[in-house]
């Protein structure tokens, strides 16, 4: 970065050769993060332009920028029709589905002080939920209450969950279906136990919200996906991710709540400053409408037609994956996921996933490596989306390959002495040269640049305790974000 001003084509030359080191966002071919409609650049570019139209307006201030509340309200309108609104259903846009999610617990420990007098909250999930909600418990003050699942569907038994359901409960949360291994919870059981104890349920429908109502739909899915949304008694709020399935750019995410006296706990107002009066729906003060503006346009552009077509398509290739991957010697699908999310993982002892998603990169695809936790098998991760249609016979010849480069391999191994070590170490005495020593021990250059086979480092962290990774994670990515020079 130099302080001489440049040419704006010199400028984005220099993004797009940063970029260049990406993964592709388009194509069908990154299996995470990325959330493709394959409907080419008409669509993308009615995003960019939608966005780029409301970049500068600030939704800080909705008086002043009354396009800001009808786009909302049109979103969120939209939004509460496809997942069981009624008339007194509200929602708020937020900048993600981690955004959403820490909303609904802010919420619900604020509604749980005022109605109940909860002063120490819980937060009662299955092991499966989102990292958001342990996100949100740790900034919020609860505490998480962690039941398991089942280790063939990969879902709580809904009488585990009602068992962890106490006076001091805030919030039950379910998922639909859960990131990892893209299976519904029994939301109808679970929302019932927490109503008949006065306890908040929420949905976290982040990723599935605006695909499994268009599943439904389907005659090849149907009445078999159980309802899981507002529609349901004891469901009081959920969250649905708009730079997910909805396809939009990213930074938008909907929370809706069963009604504005809920809701209106979660808002921040503040009139004890001699500025501006306050009043925030979300964690952001100064919040660009350019995403909302971009999803509201991409919705637009879609349309409900078009979304059913998507929810087809991406359908149709995660069931080719699913009746295909079986096929391939030594891989397995975990669960019995509905939709378009994949959990893969080996049965075979010298097939490891993680040097298969190694080997899979090498041949342009990502997939995303799970580490395994709590007795949950390690697995990668593919988020199927409506662009890898008629991809799925390539995908798998090349996971085919990949398995096979995998097994001749080996697994990525971790030193015994290393992994005995690690169990013995209590992160909180360690000094910042002892985590220094332990990253150099890990492989990791002091420039952070991460090796280019992640197998062995993913196989050491998986052996390691929750709280060293915990305390590690955050040196290896301090690690790249350092001023040098
Ligand atoms: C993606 C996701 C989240 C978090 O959303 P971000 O948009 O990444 O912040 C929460 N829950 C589930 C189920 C998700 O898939």
């Amino acid at each position: 970065m130099t302080d001489s001003a440049r040419q704006p084509a010199a400028v984005l030359a220099e993004l797009a050769a940063l970029r260049a080191a990406d993964l592709p966002v388009y194509g069908g071919r990154t299996l995470a993060y990325v959330y493709d409609p394959g409907l080419g650049p008409e669509t993308v570019r009615l995003a960019e332009d939608a966005y780029a139209a409301m970049a500068g307006v600030n939704g800080l201030d909705m008086t002043a920028f009354p396009s800001v509340v009808a786009l909302e309200n049109e979103v969120v309108g939209t939004a509460a029709r496809l997942l069981g609104g009624g008339p007194d259903t509200v929602g708020t846009v937020t900048s993600g589905g981690t955004e959403s999610c820490l909303m609904a617990v802010l919420t619900a420990r604020e509604h749980a002080r005022a109605t109940r007098g909860v002063t120490a909250p819980q937060l009662v999930l299955p092991v499966t939920a989102h990292a958001a909600f342990h996100k949100a418990a740790h900034l919020f003050g609860l505490e998480v209450v962690a039941v398991p699942v089942d280790g063939e569907t990969f879902t709580p038994d809904p009488r585990a969950m009602a068992a962890a359901i106490t006076d001091r409960t805030a919030l039950v949360v379910v998922s639909a279906p859960s990131y990892a291994h893209g299976v519904v919870d029994p939301v109808a059981e679970v929302a019932a136990a927490a109503a008949e104890r006065g306890v908040l349920c929420h949905v976290d429908a982040c990723i599935g919200g605006w695909l499994l109502p268009y599943l439904r739909r389907l005659p090849e899915v149907g009445a078999e996906l159980p309802a899981f949304d507002l529609a349901v008694a004891g469901v009081t709020s959920l969250s649905v991710d708009l730079h997910k399935y909805a396809y939009t750019p990213k930074g938008v995410s909907v929370v809706l709540f069963r009604d504005h006296e809920m809701r209106r706990h979660g808002y921040f107002a503040c009139a004890s400053w001699p500025g501006y009066p306050v009043v925030n729906a979300t964690l952001q003060g100064t919040k660009s409408a350019g995403p909302l503006a971009a999803a509201w346009a991409v919705l637009r552009g879609i349309g409900d037609e078009g979304y059913l077509d998507l929810a087809r398509r991406a359908l149709r290739t995660a069931r080719e994956l699913r009746s295909g991957l079986p096929k391939i010697t030594g891989l397995s699908v975990l669960g019995d996921p509905p939709g378009s999310l994949l959990a893969v993982a080996s049965t075979d002892p010298d097939l490891d996933v993680f040097v298969v998603a190694d080997c899979l990169r090498a041949h342009g695809w990502y997939v995303q490596p799970q580490p395994g936790f709590g007795g949950l098998p390690r697995t990668i991760h593919l988020t199927v989306t409506a662009a890898a249609d008629g991809k799925a016979s390539d995908l798998l010849a090349a996971l085919t390959d990949a398995a096979d480069e995998a097994r001749r391999l080996g697994p990525a191994t971790v030193d015994p002495a290393l992994a005995e070590a690690a169990a013995l170490i209590d992160p909180t005495t360690l000094t910042p040269t002892d985590v220094a020593s332990l990253l150099d021990l890990a492989g990791l250059t002091p420039d952070g640049a991460l090796p280019d086979r992640m197998a062995p480092v993913l196989a050491l962290m998986e052996t390691m305790p929750p709280p060293l990774a915990e305390r590690l994670l955050p040196d290896v990515i301090g690690r790249l974000f350092h001023l040098r020079g």
